[in-house]
């Protein structure tokens, strides 16, 4: 092959290494479109780092090895970073975390069997920040960049509610502190069913939907995602507060900001390890993604000993969680039809099993141009991973393995379940079928959405049974199962009397839903759980929600002009009043939601907000008083709850004094708020 002594080709595969990771890093933290998987990279930046580190000389200045993240672009204003902000080291097992303790033991001085604390926190997977605070006031807040240089987003972050304009005092005259911003699940479910429907191309996991967020020119598309952030280090500050990581937490907490309630003091490696295998387990029950556990060194002194070298601090790792990806080949790709139409392409792969236990078959393509930008093929060998909850996904192909004859894949033009011509609008990404009234493959969709376990919870109905009730003609819709009878279920394939009689049993148990439930069982496009119970809670019955005018809709909390739009349009169909009869008449009648237990401070109660606050927007505290159960009002009455005074306030807070409301700072009202909130929430 070629004729390269073995330290010319090692130099030259270091060349391809850096080459590739620079390629990766603008693909990453510029563009925020990542073409290979995190693991994948690390691998690549392992196999660079161990060349590098048996052969110095081959160490060039712009090594990706050498660097944090990527130069900023020059959409926004660069801001230089007073003291640069730095990557960490990785430990991919616990015989690497046991290693990284010796070194620290080393540095120290210490004996090999003593004792070293750590704090153990959840890595967020998002993006770092800085943000700067002057006499307490929100100055500026940038991104990462490559550790010296990144972006000034200032405009940006006042949007992200979780992060103080001020702070509370007491605080340092200056301090820069550093965090993570993410979104969590349910905002990038929204965020992606919003772009669905709009055409755009979906965001391939919270990480980049929160980076491309994050980094809008305009500010008013970040205001619409509900990004979320904790903070979790000091900067450059005019005082130091804390002797260690926990009392800087603690700090951090104590001057409003919000740090994750996780983090927790090891007394040694052991126990961090123990706290690694814990969230390993446990991971997949937030409310947001983290990609590993960050351990950091708890005494602030023994920081300072063990200072820095070239990217990374000595006296913290990151632990990344094994990628949950494998390898497999792609059998066949099918088209399939959604419940809103949506055609989606999947590919059938040969089983594969990822870690550390879910055995795939398939994995979505999402649509036609991730296929053309992957080019996914039958035949193909493909690596397949699964992050976090959402659905096992394809993230390359491995081109040297792929075999002769091969041919790109294109999406059918007609509808496989109902043969009608598909659409796909100029510049959208989404195919669609148009036949929502009679499409056979969207209706059994919308019928198995209806009856799933977060929707109507109609148990023992599966959606094969739903298919063939469909295709035999016995039902047309969700509202036709009401009527059905044992003897109409029982010559359906796999069906047996027992389970007939589940059946019709599960669905008359299911009369009295509660109302968010049997809302979010419509399957209304863009409304999922979330907007589900907020739309209930706010309108009360359905009546009530199908008579709202598109305004009406928009002015609620959290309810956009197009999710507002699309429930509209919903309820103007034939179809709908067509089906909302047929539940009527069976005798489905939904209740009210039984809310968790809030605070009596909120719940039912009606705030008034006076004045200018200091802490947050005027949206915000709303949106906080809807969280926990409570009324947002704009005048003051008798019934008025609360009257919020921020600073000065006129008329409203004269006649709260009057009326003898009850009237509150703004730090009492956080206060308050954070009372309840505690706890209550991961997500923000
Ligand atoms: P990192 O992910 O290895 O870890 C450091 C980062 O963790 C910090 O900068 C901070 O942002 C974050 N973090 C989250 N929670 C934290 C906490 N509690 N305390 C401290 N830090 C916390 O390093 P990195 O430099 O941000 O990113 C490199 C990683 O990004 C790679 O390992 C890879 O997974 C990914 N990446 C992927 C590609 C790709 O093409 N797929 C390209 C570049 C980078």
């Amino acid at each position: 092959m070629s004729t390269l002594d073995p330290l010319q080709a090692l130099a030259a595969r270091a060349e391809d290494l850096r080459a590739r990771l620079s390629h990766a890093n603008y693909q990453y933290y510029i563009l925020d479109q990542p073409e290979i998987a995190d693991g994948e990279y690390d691998r690549l930046l392992r196999e660079l780092s161990e060349i590098e580190a048996a052969h110095p000389e081959m160490v060039t200045a712009d090594s990706p090895t050498q660097r944090v993240g990527a130069s900023p672009q020059s959409d926004f204003q660069p801001h230089t970073h007073r003291q640069p902000m730095l990557s960490l080291g990785n430990a991919f097992n616990d015989e690497e975390l046991r290693g990284f303790d010796e070194k620290v033991k080393r540095h120290l001085g210490l004996a090999e069997d003593a004792d070293v604390a750590y704090v153990a926190e959840l890595k967020i997977d998002g993006l770092a920040i800085s943000l700067t605070y002057e006499r307490g006031v929100f100055q500026k807040g940038a991104t990462r960049g490559d550790g010296f240089v990144g972006e000034d987003i200032t405009a940006n972050l006042r949007t992200v509610s979780s992060l103080p304009l001020r702070l509370r005092p007491p605080h340092p005259e200056f301090v820069e502190v550093r965090g993570e911003v993410y979104l969590d699940h349910a905002e990038f479910a929204r965020i992606n069913a919003e772009r669905e429907v709009s055409g755009e191309a979906v965001f391939a996991n919270p990480r980049n939907a929160a980076a491309g967020s994050l980094r809008q020119l305009d500010t008013a598309i970040t205001a619409k995602r509900k990004l979320s952030a904790f903070l979790y280090a000091l900067g450059e500050s005019s005082s130091r507060p804390a002797a260690s990581q926990r009392e800087l937490l603690d700090a951090l907490k104590g001057w409003g900001l919000r740090v994750n309630p996780q983090a927790t003091v090891c007394p040694n490696i052991a126990s961090v390890i123990a706290f690694v295998a814990e969230w390993t387990g446990k991971k997949a029950s937030l409310r947001y993604d983290i990609d590993g556990i960050v351990v950091k060194v708890n005494d602030t002194g023994q920081q300072q000993d063990l200072g820095a070298v070239a990217r990374t601090p000595r006296w913290a790792i990151a632990y990344k969680f094994p990628a949950q990806q494998g390898r497999t080949t792609v059998l066949e790709i099918i088209a399939q039809v959604g419940r809103t139409g949506a055609i989606t392409p999947v590919a059938l792969v040969a089983a594969v099993t990822l870690p550390p236990n879910s055995v795939v078959q398939r994995a979505t393509l999402h649509n036609q141009q991730e296929i053309d930008r992957k080019d996914v093929r039958v035949g193909d060998t493909v690596l397949i991973q699964k992050a976090g909850d959402v659905i096992p996904e394809i993230v390359q192909v491995v081109l040297e393995s792929r075999p002769e004859g091969t041919s790109p894949y294109k999406l059918p033009d007609t509808c496989p379940a109902c043969g009608t011509v598909l659409v796909r609008p100029e510049g959208e990404a989404i195919t669609r079928c148009p036949n929502s009234a009679a499409c056979p493959g969207q209706t059994v969709q919308r019928v198995a959405h209806f009856v799933s376990r977060r929707a109507m919870d109609i148990q023992w109905l599966g959606e094969k049974h739903v298919a063939q009730l469909i295709e035999s003609g016995l039902i047309k819709d969700a509202g036709d199962l009401f009527a059905l009878t044992k003897e109409q279920l029982l010559p359906l394939e796999r069906m047996g009397d027992k389970l007939a009689d589940n059946i019709v049993a599960a669905i008359a148990a299911s009369k009295a839903p509660p109302l968010s439930r049997l809302v979010y069982a419509l399957g209304i496009r863009l409304i999922g759980e979330h907007s589900s119970e907020i739309l209930a809670r706010q309108f009360g019955s359905l009546e009530k929600l199908q008579a709202a005018t598109t305004e009406e809709l928009n002015a609620v909390f959290e309810i956009g002009l197009t999710t507002a739009e699309s429930i509209v349009a919903y309820f103007g169909q034939s179809e709908t009043t067509e089906l909302l009869g047929k539940l009527a008449n069976a005798g489905v009648r939904p209740v009210a939601d039984q809310y968790a237990p809030q605070s009596e401070t909120f719940a039912g109660k009606s705030f008034v907000f006076t004045g200018s606050l200091q802490t947050m927007t005027r949206d915000q505290a709303e949106g906080i008083v809807k969280k926990l159960g409570g009324r947002a009002a704009s005048s003051v009455s008798k019934q008025t709850g609360y009257v919020v005074a921020g600073e000065s306030a006129g008329s409203k807070l004269e006649k709260a004094k009057t009326l003898g409301v009850t009237v509150l700072t703004e730090e009492e009202f956080a206060a308050l708020a954070e009372g309840v909130g505690e706890g209550a929430g991961e997500s923000g």
